[in-house]
């Protein structure tokens, strides 16, 4: 991610992500606060990919099982291997930073 003030470039970590799940950060070169633009590509994006990877999954689970409690726990279960990662890695690599 990049610094809206002083350009910086740096990485987000894991730790950094789950500390601020609103996407507002602290350039570690100048201490600039800043947060994540919401994009329509972004939340596109982000909506696609829980539906093809958690929604769908969850609706088979329920059709196989019938069991709601299932369903509910293979969508959450799928959207945290599938749709967590890729919300970490469009936060440090694609999403545009706005000074506060
Ligand atoms: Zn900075």
């Amino acid at each position: 991610m990049k610094c809206p003030d002083c350009k910086h470039e740096f990485r987000l970590t894991v730790r950094e992500y789950l500390r601020e799940p609103g996407g507002r950060h602290n350039c570690p070169a100048c201490g600039t606060r800043f947060r994540l633009k919401y994009s329509v590509s972004y939340v596109v994006l982000l909506i696609m990919a829980e539906i093809i990877t958690a929604a769908v999954p969850a609706l088979l689970v329920f059709r196989a099982s019938n069991n709601l409690l299932l369903c509910g726990f293979t969508f959450v279960v799928c959207s945290l291997v599938f749709v967590v990662p890729l919300d970490f890695y469009l936060d440090d690599r694609w999403r545009e930073s706005i000074k506060l």
